[in-house]
């Protein structure tokens, strides 16, 4: 017994306040089982009496009393269930626990009920007083310290029921304060669904609305649940009330919130959905209810199939949890996709709010990547330019889309990474995409940064940076009359090669620029330049890659420089290919010298 209290007290339960919890749920499940009794018509003693729950704290004389008028208890429960702490199954719990050195494991914590016990952990004598709902049974009183010894006598106790009392430990004084008690009620038993009274005040005034059919549940009803579970003032933006029997029984109210709270993108601050076993408070936070990037969802879960005093080992592996996420995930991908489908404006709501935390699925949850990469959403160079907020939200594309307006020439899908909207839409590498009329995906945001090089294909279809210099692009188009070619073409171009020697992977003539005169881009293997900021910033030793610069053959600045080839006028060929390359470079924000960069131009207006 004394092994049990130290294991109840120091690896099941870290947390004394569960003791009420433990004793509530005890009465919750007395008085469910004589309601049962009743509903099936057998008689009960004092049948007119009210299922309800009688707490009743005194902080000057440091008591505590519960007292329910659920079925209570024959002697034999008492001497079974109360007496023998080593019922057999605590029995085996306790041999196996000795086989396997002192660790708990945890799915055996889980089959393991030592409810009552809990209440060791706040006083040293409890004392019960109980009389069986059966008509001829007999009132007794049961005193025991918990260590292994009890006494049972009878009483002349008339009610049904059971009442629980005893005295706090003095360090435990507090729980004897009256809103302690009720504030304790409020978060661990609100939905029980008796009536609980503190010193004759009834505390919850909730009812589990969950176990309501969806047709009894009004919308203002929902509303304020909500409220009051995510402390959110807003109304949320939808729900999913599920009810699963079979296999697995589980009821759950979720629900999108209109808004992100403040401190949302610091993830380990990320609640999750709170866990009830039998309309009975569980856990507060149950992480392995949801996975991450699920966690803008508010609510509850109630199974019936997971015991009362889960731990958090029992939540990480036990099947039956792995299938309720299975089915919420599920579920909540299809109300998404319904948005995205029937509700855009429901949906870009909770994409704007979410979209980032949401997206971040397609890194962690493989089994529903396909799903996730449907419900993508981006800007584009279609969709920019529309004149209002709210239009533009609803122009998003979706990779769908956009693979279905492709012309058939083209075979791959495009896309340009940057840090807004409004700069990426500036980049000269969109030129010849904007002319030719080819969509391209503008990624402002961070998430899409990293996840878009990494989707490879979407039907088939590469997703390509346009800032790649591989890009199949279509070039049968006839010559720009005057444009660059041949030897002075070569020369031109080994000129830049000089300029951006070791700083260049390679120099080509290009024609995919139409207003500028070079642009960079990058090699087979390197990366979004976008990205790589990015990683630079996380990772400071993250090196740079090397680029290829494009220059574009019928830009006037370069034919010019033809010109001056002719005119042997090598040395100012030799500063313009300078000073372009660097201005390539400073559009990207790559500058590391403006110093020099300005002597130049000044020496090539001098010159001029
Ligand atoms: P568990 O509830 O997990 O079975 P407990 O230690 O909490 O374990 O309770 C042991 C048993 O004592 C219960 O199964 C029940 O039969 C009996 N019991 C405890 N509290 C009450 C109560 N308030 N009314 C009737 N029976 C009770």
């Amino acid at each position: 017994m004394k092994q049990l209290l130290h294991l109840i007290i120091n690896s099941l339960y870290t947390n004394p306040e569960i003791f009420l919890r433990e004793l509530i749920s005890n009465s919750s499940d007395a008085l469910n089982k004589v309601r049962f009794m009743q509903v099936k018509g057998e008689e009960v003693h004092a049948p007119k009496l009210p299922l309800q729950i009688k707490i009743e704290v005194d902080h000057e004389k440091n008591l505590f009393s519960i007292e329910d008028t659920g079925i209570g208890m024959s002697l034999d429960d008492l001497t079974d269930r109360l007496g023998t702490v080593a019922s057999s199954g605590t029995m085996k719990f306790m041999e196996q626990l000795k086989e396997n050195g002192s660790k708990a494991e945890g799915d055996l914590i889980g089959k393991f009920g030592v409810g009552f016990y809990s209440a060791f952990m706040v006083t040293d004598k409890v004392t019960v007083e109980t009389r069986h709902a059966q008509i001829d049974d007999a009132a007794r009183k049961w005193v025991s310290d918990g260590k292994g010894t009890y006494e049972v006598e009878e009483t002349d106790r008339t009610d049904r029921g059971t009442k629980i009392s005893f005295v706090f430990k003095e360090e435990h004084k507090d729980f004897a304060l009256d809103h302690k008690i009720k504030q304790l009620i409020r978060k661990y038993s609100n939905f029980v669904d008796f009536p609980i009274l503190v010193n004759g005040e009834e505390v919850n005034s909730t009812t589990a609305l969950w176990h309501k059919s969806k047709s009894e549940i009004k919308e203002e009803e929902l509303n304020e649940f909500y409220k009051f579970i995510s402390n959110d003032f807003e109304d949320p933006l939808g729900h999913l009330h599920l009810s699963m029997e079979g296999r697995i029984n589980f009821k759950a109210l979720l629900f999108v919130p209109k808004r992100k709270k403040p401190d949302f993108f610091r993830t380990e601050e990320l609640t999750s959905l709170q866990l009830y076993s039998n309309r009975v408070f569980v856990q507060e936070d149950c992480k392995d209810l949801l996975p991450e990037y699920l966690r803008f969802l508010e609510g509850v879960v109630d199974s019936e199939d997971l015991p009362l005093n889960v731990s958090r080992e029992v939540t990480q592996y036990s099947p039956v949890m792995t299938k309720i996420r299975e089915v919420l995930v599920n579920k909540t991908l299809s109300l998404i996709e319904e948005w995205a489908e029937k509700e855009p404006e429901t949906f870009y709501t909770f994409y704007k709010e979410f979209g980032p935390l949401f997206k971040s699925g397609l890194q962690s949850d493989f089994g529903n990547r396909d799903r996730l990469i449907e419900l993508l959403r981006f800007q584009s160079t279609r969709t920019a330019g529309a004149s209002d907020k709210e239009t533009e939200n609803e122009s998003m594309v979706s990779l769908k889309t956009y693979a279905e307006r492709m012309p058939e020439k083209q075979k791959e899908i495009y896309y340009l990474s940057g840090n807004r909207l409004e700069d990426i839409l500036l980049d000269p590498r969109l030129e010849y995409f904007k002319k030719k009329n080819i969509e391209v995906l503008l990624l402002s945001d961070p998430v899409d940064a990293f996840l878009v090089p990494g989707l490879g294909t979407y039907q088939e279809k590469p997703l390509k940076s346009i800032e790649k210099a591989d890009l199949d692009l279509d070039t049968d188009e006839e010559e720009e009359k005057d444009s660059l070619s041949g030897e002075l073409l070569e020369q031109v171009i080994n000129a830049f090669r000089e300029a951006g020697k070791d700083r260049l992977e390679d120099v080509i003539s290009s024609r995919r620029l139409v207003e500028s005169a070079v642009t960079l881009t990058i090699g087979k293997e390197g990366m979004d330049s976008h990205l790589e900021k990015m990683m630079q910033m996380m990772d400071k030793s993250t090196g740079q890659s090397k680029k290829v610069l494009e220059i574009n053959p019928s830009h006037p600045v370069i034919v010019k420089m033809g010109t001056y080839l002719k005119e042997q006028k090598q040395e100012m060929v030799q500063l313009m290919a300078e000073q372009l390359f660097e201005s390539a470079l400073l559009m990207q924000g790559d500058l590391d010298s403006p110093g020099t960069f300005v002597q130049r131009m000044n020496r090539l207006l001098e010159k001029l």
